[in-house]
């Protein structure tokens, strides 16, 4: 989907007193499939349905949705009944659903106006589309400005070129190419964000070249989980933790009578490829909030002994090789995704910089070499630190 691009590596730890059910999910390339199915035989060991929690009179369930956003999204909720859980895991998935297809930059679906269908007519017409593709359009712009314009999902054109060259790759690992650059500076001429024309009033989507087309991996899933995931809390929503490939969003606190927050883990980069429990690099606790991760190991092919992975600067046309990764903290999951991916983006000072600039972030840095760095608001939330997964 969309994706094709957010193929990614996300890891969430429910940190409970006994065996720790660590669930970890990889969805890359190839790997998608095996993963998937490995993930579901790895659901079989999990508590499934409900467990009676300490003194609560919630319960924990936990369900998985395979078919949105290409990844494995993971559900925790705790509530007073299986019926209700049922209307919340039932609620979330179709909200999912219909924001992929949306979403989606390679698929087309009956009936439905998307991104890809907006790339389809760039050059030819408008494309009328729903509110939502208009505001995650709107709210990239709107971070792009603020982050300085790293993150573009007008840079469709340089994209594909990537992502052809990595699919290419799979098929013929052996005779892996890097993209030439005279292909990807002619693709950079038609990557203009200020040229996606948004009509608030006819509801429509622009782009005036043929050659234009938006990708909107670095955002989408986040700014999907968030939607999805503040109507449930309309509706009454009160603990949870969901998880969709790198993206986790959390829910007040666990209600488990044990603990006050819930503890995500950090994916070490260097972890082989099925992570557990020893891939973790730390563990941040959090009550409601969001946290994602944006690496080089999520999605990427070697070249020449070298790895070349899906973040591209767009100053270079190459991937960016700053970090390993980078995790953010956030109040929301759309904020969330934008950051990590803008704070790969930039070298360290100036990723701090802007971290330190806007309000409610913190971040995590994971050097070349393997150094972690942190923000001062990041490490009071890490294991490594002293945090526990109930309030000092
Ligand atoms: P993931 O989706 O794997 O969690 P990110 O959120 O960091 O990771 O998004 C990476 C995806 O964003 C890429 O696969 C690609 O589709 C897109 N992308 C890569 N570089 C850029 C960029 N400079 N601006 C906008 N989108 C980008
Ligand atoms: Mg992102």
């Amino acid at each position: 989907m969309t994706y094709a691009c957010g193929d990614s590596v996300g890891c969430l730890r429910e940190n409970i007193p006994g065996p720790v059910p660590v669930i970890c999910v990889l969805v890359g390339d190839l790997m998608r499939v095996l993963i998937l199915i490995l993930a579901a035989v790895m659901l079989l060991f999990l508590p499934s349905g409900c467990n009676s929690s300490g003194e609560s009179s919630y319960n924990r369930y936990t369900e998985s949705i395979f078919d949105t956003f290409d990844t494995l999204v993971q559900v925790v909720i705790y509530a007073e009944s299986e019926e209700e859980f049922r209307e919340y895991f039932s609620a979330l998935h179709d909200r999912l659903k219909e924001l992929h297809r949306l979403y989606d930059i390679y698929n087309s679906y009956e009936g439905i106006n998307n991104v890809k269908t907006i790339n389809d007519n760039a050059g030819i017409r408008p494309v009328e589309v729903e509110q939502e593709i208009i505001d995650l359009i709107n709210f990239s712009r709107q971070w792009s400005d603020k982050t300085g314009g790293n993150v573009n999902i007008a840079l469709g054109p340089v994209l594909e070129i990537w992502h052809f060259y990595r699919q290419e790759a799979l098929f013929d690992p052996e005779n892996a190419q890097l993209p030439p650059m005279e292909d990807l500076l002619e693709a950079n001429l038609y990557t203009d964000l200020d040229r996606v024309l948004v009509d608030e009033e006819n509801m429509t989507v622009f782009m005036p070249e043929r050659e234009m087309s938006l990708d909107v991996g670095a955002v989408a899933k986040g700014y999907a989980l968030q939607l999805a995931v503040d109507e449930l809390i309309q509706n009454g929503l009160e603990s949870a933790i969901i998880s969709a490939g790198g993206n986790i969003r959390t829910v007040g606190s666990p209600k488990d009578g044990e603990r006050d927050l819930w503890g995500i883990g950090i994916r070490d980069p260097d972890a082989s490829v099925m992570a557990g429990t020893e891939d973790i690099l730390d563990v941040i606790y959090l009550e409601s909030g969001s946290v994602d991760t944006s690496g080089d190991y999520q999605r990427y092919y070697i070249v020449d002994g070298e790895m070349a992975h899906h973040i591209i600067d767009p100053n270079t046309l190459m991937p960016a090789n700053y970090y390993r990764a980078v995790t953010v903290v956030a109040n929301g999951s759309g904020p969330a995704d934008f950051m990590s991916t803008a704070l790969f983006l930039l070298p360290y000072e100036e990723s701090l910089a802007l971290v330190e600039s806007l309000e409610d972030f913190e971040a995590l840095w994971v050097m070349p070499d393997g150094e972690v760095r942190t923000t001062v608001g990041m490490e009071q939330k890490l294991r490594s630190h002293g945090a526990t997964n109930t309030r000092q």
